[in-house]
């Protein structure tokens, strides 16, 4: 059900982010076509969701076509009336629903975010990027396209209270507390998964880190998250804004 195609949305934060989020994920070359989705909460208190609006790539999307939708997948707000994506919204609202501190979930289909998905051992913790996710990584496995209601329960219980899951066979998926941490953290994944790729490629003998370095390291990383409130500045992401300001100044439309 599409709204008022002339209403024209209130632009806040979270919408301006959204949008920042999916024109970056398209810049750094992690998006897919017209799939994959990126959604954030519209508000604080409620449970309905902000999602790209159907059949647009990430470089179309804008703070103001973005799509508003509730959490049994009504069309709260569609200021262009192109509808949403079936399956974007069977993982993400299972999410939203379940996970009141996560503010925004990111689910990627990169080549290299596949490609570990395809690896039994899954996401090892190789080097720095990685060990972030060090014993903080799901791992849902794969049911066909997500068009099945049911497998939203099993989503919820494979992630639990971690932040990254590994779709496997499919791609990747990041939880964040701001869509600026999401993106960061999806960011970091997709580099892990590069570098694991590109050492596994060299044939050599891999010098793996121990458990205790590793777990040492996530806990760092942890760490640092905790001493940051989502309300706090977040340098590194206004670094990302001021990128897309420069080269992409629709994006706040
Ligand atoms: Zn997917």
């Amino acid at each position: 059900m599409a709204t008022d195609a002339s209403k024209t949305p209130v632009i806040t934060d979270a919408r301006r982010d959204l949008a920042a989020a999916y024109r970056l994920i398209a810049h750094f070359g992690l998006d897919d076509s017209i799939y994959t989705h990126i959604s954030a909460r519209a508000q604080a208190d409620k449970e309905d969701f902000l999602i790209n609006p159907y059949g647009y790539r990430f470089e179309e999307v804008t703070a103001g076509n973005l799509v508003t939708v509730d959490i049994d997948g009504h069309v709260v707000d569609d200021p262009e009336g192109a509808g949403i994506n079936k399956a974007g919204f069977t993982i993400h609202s299972a999410i939203h629903a379940a996970r009141p501190d996560v503010h925004c979930v990111l689910h990627t289909h990169s080549v290299a975010g596949v490609a570990v998905s395809c690896l039994e051992e899954g996401l090892l913790p190789l080097n720095q990027w990685a060990m972030e996710f060090h014993g903080r990584t799901a791992y849902h496995d794969y049911e066909g396209i997500a068009l099945d209601l049911a497998e939203r329960e099993r989503l919820v219980a494979d992630l639990g209270d971690k932040s990254i899951m590994v779709l496997r066979n499919h791609g990747m998926l990041v939880c964040g507390r701001t869509v600026g941490e999401a993106f960061k953290r999806m960011h970091n994944l997709e580099r892990s998964c590069q570098a694991q790729l590109a050492v596994m490629a060299t044939g050599m003998k891999i010098r793996r880190p121990d458990e205790a370095l590793a777990e040492h390291t996530a806990q760092q990383y942890e760490k640092w998250d905790a001493d940051h409130d989502v309300s706090d500045r977040d340098p590194e992401w206004e670094a990302y804004l001021r990128l897309l300001k420069r080269i992409q100044p629709d994006f706040e439309g």
